[in-house]
């Protein structure tokens, strides 16, 4: 997921926005937002336009007990509320590190081991007040914010991808959020494309994030005989950089990540009718080392008539994405869908 959120949204108060005048206590007005990972939890007051008004960041303490990290979180709004939006803002919106059920309202990220079936949601509406509060996994907020203000924008059916150290996903189904029953939908991640491929840590075997996430590019990229700078960087940002200076493994490790990618959109497209798919996250910032040779393999899965019109474009909404995600959703739940 987009993690690296800007130094300057750091630090213990929230951040004052240039706004001149409160707006008025309505379903235009702003929702506040939550995105929760392993690494930090932002939160931030946003408009009906997307504009955030108000934001405040907290490290993840996340080797603590539950009551601690969710202290963090209790901060986090804290600082929010403090602002002169606070007021108006009705709502309340989470974008969580997964596995969330968003039908019991709980949240047991992987990163966080403290939480297990937390009740985030109920623990989040009595710290806001009572404010009615929409969890949804970090891949569909991450589409959520793309469908409202990114690059899938004005689609009424499209996939949004976050390809980082995991693969995550979203839908948007007939102009809507698809967030399915517990707010998992879309997971394409966990498709497998390759049917007596490696085991992948979800229990089944040649997943498109056992094959594409950045780690398991780079593991395969060394396993190739692919070799990291003097600097001994082996992340994918390193394999990326090797395919752009025109070294052949790290070039094919890309190309390998790609069709595994380009597998699991066909599919969905064939399946559902998508007619683009959003790329976000760290390997996605590769940009033509895996956006070149995705788009060449698209061509050799999205084969029937239906999907050939297929684009794939990367993500638009940058580190903020999580945030205008959270608020996405509340807004979505607020309309009725
Ligand atoms: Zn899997």
């Amino acid at each position: 997921m987009p993690s690296a959120a800007t130094p300057a949204a750091t630090g213990p108060g929230a951040v004052p926005a240039s706004v001149p005048h409160p707006l008025p206590a309505s379903a235009s007005g702003p929702v506040v937002a939550l995105d929760i990972g392993g690494t930090k939890i932002a939160g931030a007051l946003v408009d009906a336009g997307g504009r955030i008004l108000a934001r405040s960041r907290r490290e993840t303490p996340a080797r603590e007990d539950a009551e601690t990290v969710l202290g963090a979180v209790a901060q986090v709004l804290d600082a929010l509320a403090a602002s002169p939006f606070w007021d108006a803002a009705q709502a309340v919106g989470i974008g969580s590190a997964g596995p969330v059920d968003a039908a019991r309202g709980t949240v047991s990220p992987v990163n966080v081991p403290g939480w297990r079936d937390f009740p985030l949601v109920e623990r989040v509406r009595r710290i806001t007040g009572g404010r009615p509060v929409t969890l949804v996994g970090d891949g569909v907020a991450m589409t959520a914010a793309e469908h409202w203000l990114g690059a899938a924008r004005g689609h009424a059916n499209a996939l949004c991808l976050v390809v980082s150290t995991g693969v995550g996903g979203g839908l948007v189904l007939d102009g809507r959020l698809h967030p399915g029953p517990t707010g998992n939908a879309g997971h394409i991640g966990h498709l497998s494309v390759d049917l007596d491929g490696d085991p992948c840590a979800c229990g089944g075997r040649g997943c498109v994030e056992r094959i594409a996430a950045g780690p398991h590019l780079a593991r395969h990229a060394l396993d190739q005989g692919w070799r990291p700078g003097p600097d001994g960087d082996t992340s994918a940002v390193a394999v990326a950089e090797a395919a752009r200076a025109g070294h052949p493994v790290a070039v094919a490790a890309f190309e390998r990540a790609a069709r595994a990618l380009a597998a699991g959109i066909a599919a969905t497209a064939h399946l559902v009718e998508v007619d683009i798919a959003v790329v976000g996250g760290g390997v996605a910032a590769a940009g033509d080392v895996l956006f070149a040779p995705l788009r060449r393999a698209l061509g050799d899965y999205a084969t029937l008539s239906f999907a050939r019109g297929l684009t794939v474009v990367p993500a638009a909404t940058g580190t903020d994405a999580g945030l205008l995600g959270a608020a996405a959703a509340a807004r979505a739940t607020a309309d009725g869908g």
